[in-house]
């Protein structure tokens, strides 16, 4: 009994090493979950409202007369339209994915060759290094400036020296809150023309006050945008993003896509957002004032400092460790973000912008965490 338990570990192993070592070597996304009660969630970048409960109703009736026994079609056309509406671009440009983090395994698929280089400046949302490493290209970082802005001429550098497949922007950036002004993302974009594409994730795009890349598309065929339905939309449990290109980019991407990633009731349940544009930008609005507060009360805190934000979220650091700090929120039910896996965001924390009562509720608990003695804090 002992050997046939041992010969099975000893195949077991054996499988396991024959998982392609790009996958091995990976680490899984996981939130961290903290093990007591939450009362309130401010660690994902949500948005804190669910739909209002009449349209979630009317929503779940209509859907009685759906039939779960049929696919859906292979790529969800109506709601293609109604983002091509909402966005003002070509429907035939729009590609809609299970989550904007879906679409990125699409463009690793579509871009990204063994050893072909990849431009990531840093601290970004992790995802994108992740897949650059699954599809094995070699990642050029490029560091922040000091006030932890992407540094464009750095970036303008690394892609004329680099001529990457691939580079990746986020504006406004997800762990910083830190908008890139159009200005400076075009020179990059017109220098990466010759060698390959560049994405400019806008997951946050509805809270800054700087514009849209969008009008870039047309001008620039190798650029790429990726948007969610996840933040301002607050439709993260549904899971929908796109992506906007030139069609004949949208047509050769499909072919690396799987079909049927878009169920029936995320399909109808988008469509129906997307036809309330008051309800999105009170929404929008509520969140942009909410985090304004947060900020500026961070700010008013001794010993706190705060990054400037532009999204539905806050970076902070203390002069307390950021670990203990974050434990000390947990142990009052409020869960908030470390960002010490970035190695320039040492000691610092993300939160989201909640319910005014969360918010309140958070800036309580960290005031009390920060005048806590030293070994508590
Ligand atoms: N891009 C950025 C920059 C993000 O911060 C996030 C959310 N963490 C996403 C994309 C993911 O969006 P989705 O829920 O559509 O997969």
């Amino acid at each position: 009994m002992q050997r046939m338990e041992m010969q099975q570990e000893a195949r077991l192993a054996r499988a396991v090493e024959r998982i392609r070592p790009s996958v091995r070597w990976e680490k899984p996304y996981i939130v961290p979950r903290d093990p007591g009660p939450v009362h309130i969630k401010l660690n994902q970048n949500e948005n804190p409202l669910d739909l209002p409960e009449s349209l979630k109703r009317r929503l779940i009736e209509d859907f009685f007369n759906v039939p779960f026994n049929r696919y859906p079609t292979e790529q969800p056309d109506r709601l293609q339209a109604a983002i091509g509406r909402h966005t003002g671009h070509d429907p035939a440009g729009i590609l809609i994915g299970n989550g904007s983090n879906e679409l990125t395994h699409t463009l690793g698929h579509g871009f990204i060759e063994r050893g072909r280089q990849v431009v990531l400046p840093t601290p970004m949302f992790s995802l994108y290094s992740s897949v650059v490493r699954l599809f094995e290209g070699v990642i050029v970082p490029v560091p922040p400036r000091p006030d932890l802005r992407f540094d464009a001429p750095a970036l303008l550098e690394a892609v004329r020296m680099h001529r990457p497949a691939l580079t990746v922007l986020t504006t406004p950036n997800n762990p910083t809150g830190l908008s890139m002004p159009i200005e400076e993302i075009e020179p990059i974009v017109d220098a990466a023309a010759e060698s390959g594409f560049v994405v400019v994730d806008e997951a946050y795009i509805e809270f800054t006050e700087e514009v849209s890349v969008s009008t870039l598309l047309d001008r620039y065929p190798h650029l790429i945008l990726l948007r969610t339905l996840s933040k301002a939309f607050g439709l993260a449990g549904l899971r929908i993003g796109y992506l906007m290109a030139h069609p004949a980019i949208i047509q050769e991407l499909l072919k690396a896509r799987l079909p049927f990633m878009i169920d029936r009731l995320s399909e109808s349940v988008a469509l129906a957002l997307l036809d309330d544009p008051v309800l999105l930008a009170e929404r929008v609005t509520a969140m942009k004032t909410a985090c304004q507060h947060i900020g500026r009360a961070l700010a008013a805190m001794p010993g706190v400092q705060v990054v400037p934000s532009q999204a539905n979220f806050v970076l902070f650091k203390t002069d307390r460790p950021g670990r203990a700090v974050m434990k000390q929120l947990a142990e009052d039910g409020i869960l908030v973000r470390d960002m010490s896996g970035y190695p320039e965001l040492q000691g610092y924390l993300r939160v989201s912008a909640g319910l005014p009562e969360e918010n309140k509720a958070f800036l309580m608990a960290l005031e009390r965490s920060l005048h806590a003695p030293a070994d508590l804090a």
